[in-house]
């Protein structure tokens, strides 16, 4: 049996994925998390995200299965259309995800309302706050927030995502660690206009992707947008500015766009992000650690970003247990334990990143008949298997160990 740990007090930025879910084993393993979030309630929208292999056996540990399955997306299926809307081709919805049976799918908001709703009575949360000034000595860290009064924590963990607060006031600015593929991604909720049911429907443009689709439970849809592009000089804060670098970069296409950036316009969840990796020597200084995007971001195009935070919640909270809160032993088996399995990760992001759109009309013209033919294909479950086999593959990098509960 682990000894309890319940005076190590442990300091947690950020409350979407990676954060709620140390904050859950962290509790069960006797140490007394508190997690500060900068947004003054749990931030909803995002995209579907993908729990597949290890991730859907670390869901079954936390206890939160049965909850994930209930929010599960349930997709159907995706067509591609052209910009009359008529449909060029159909395909299944495991097509698209690389997914094999026991795989699933939820909306990042669901999760993190599960992740929350599971630890909100054991754990202290802080919201519409953020870490002000960090300074570590031998015994621990002086906290001072931006609002709440100044406090001292054992350890704290930044999981604050790919733009990561505490990495920056820790490690240093941010540009000398993420690494932009090329592209844009943006996404937010909207009316379900082309009445799809549990169905995703794609629009290609020379260098963009256009989606929209309605998931399972779901009254709304979600409209999608992927442009390449180089890197772009804006306010990650500023939401309005992020809207109008939208609706410029798509300003005149067809097919359901000009209705989207209207829904993009109105919409009170707008995401919008660079597609980038965050690489980094050492993901610990201290007493000071990362987590999930803020330590490694895979890209959405990895689909794997999700996963791989609620693994390393379990690998960092475990390894802390088993080191009795010794942080110095703990931080670098966590962070054996996960990077190989992050590399795998990230290089599958970069190939995938490159594939996301296609750069001349011709070129899409020929990825159409492809996809338009693959249904007859006679070795299409040869080309189904390779796709999953990668993906598989990056969802199987990372090993997890039993520790003590
Ligand atoms: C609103 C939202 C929408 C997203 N949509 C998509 C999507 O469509 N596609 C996709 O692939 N990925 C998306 N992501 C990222 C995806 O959720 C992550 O890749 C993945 O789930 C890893 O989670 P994470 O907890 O490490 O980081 P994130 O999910 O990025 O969460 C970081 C959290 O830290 C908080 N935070 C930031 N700064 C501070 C601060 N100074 N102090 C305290 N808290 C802070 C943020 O508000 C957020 O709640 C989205 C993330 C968010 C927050």
């Amino acid at each position: 049996m682990t000894k309890q740990l319940a005076s190590k007090t442990v300091l947690i930025s950020g409350a979407s994925i990676a954060g709620p879910a140390l904050a859950l084993w962290l509790h069960r393993y006797g140490f007394t998390p508190t997690v500060v979030e900068r947004a003054p309630q749990l931030r909803p929208g995002g995209y579907k995200v993908d729990l597949r292999g290890v991730s859907i056996d670390v869901c079954e540990r936390m206890g939160i299965l049965d909850d994930v399955r209930r929010a599960s997306t349930d997709m159907r299926g995706g067509s591609y259309v052209d910009d009359t809307g008529a449909t060029i081709a159909e395909l299944p919805a495991a097509f698209f995800g690389g997914r094999v049976d026991g795989d699933d799918e939820v909306m990042r908001g669901d999760l993190a309302r599960i992740l929350h709703e599971r630890t909100r009575h054991d754990v202290e949360y802080l919201f519409g706050d953020s870490i002000a000034s960090l300074s570590g000595d031998a015994d621990g860290v002086d906290v001072t927030f931006e609002n709440g009064p100044p406090r001292r924590f054992d350890l704290v963990v930044g999981a604050d995502g790919m733009h990561s607060h505490t990495r920056r006031l820790v490690f240093g600015d941010e540009r000398r660690f993420r690494r932009h593929l090329g592209a844009y991604i943006s996404i937010f909720t909207a009316p379900n206009d082309l009445d799809l049911d549990r169905w995703e429907t794609y629009h290609a443009l020379p260098d963009k992707l256009v989606c929209a689709y309605s998931s399972g439970g779901e009254t709304r849809a979600k409209n999608l947008f992927v442009f390449g592009s180089p890197e772009l000089s804006y306010d990650h804060r500023d939401v309005a500015q992020q809207k109008k670098i939208l609706a410029d970069v798509f300003a005149g296409d067809g097919w359901e766009i000009p209705a989207m950036l209207n829904n993009a316009a109105a919409a009170d969840d707008f995401y919008f992000d660079s597609i980038s990796l965050i690489e980094m020597d050492r993901w610990s200084k201290g007493r000071v650690v990362l987590l999930g995007d803020a330590a490694h971001c895979t890209s959405p195009s990895s689909g794997q970003g999700t996963g791989l935070a609620l693994t390393g919640a379990y690998i960092l909270a475990g390894e802390l247990a088993a080191a009795n809160g010794d942080h110095a032993v703990a931080y670098e088996r966590y962070e054996r334990e996960m990077r190989p399995g992050v590399e795998v990760n990230q290089r599958f992001a970069e190939r995938f990143a490159k594939e996301m759109t296609v750069s001349s009309k011709g070129r899409i013209r020929m990825r159409m008949a492809l996809v338009r033919m693959l249904p007859y294909m006679p070795w299409k479950n040869l080309i189904a298997k390779k796709i999953t086999e990668d993906v598989q593959k990056a969802a199987h990098a990372v090993q997890i160990r039993d520790y003590a509960r």
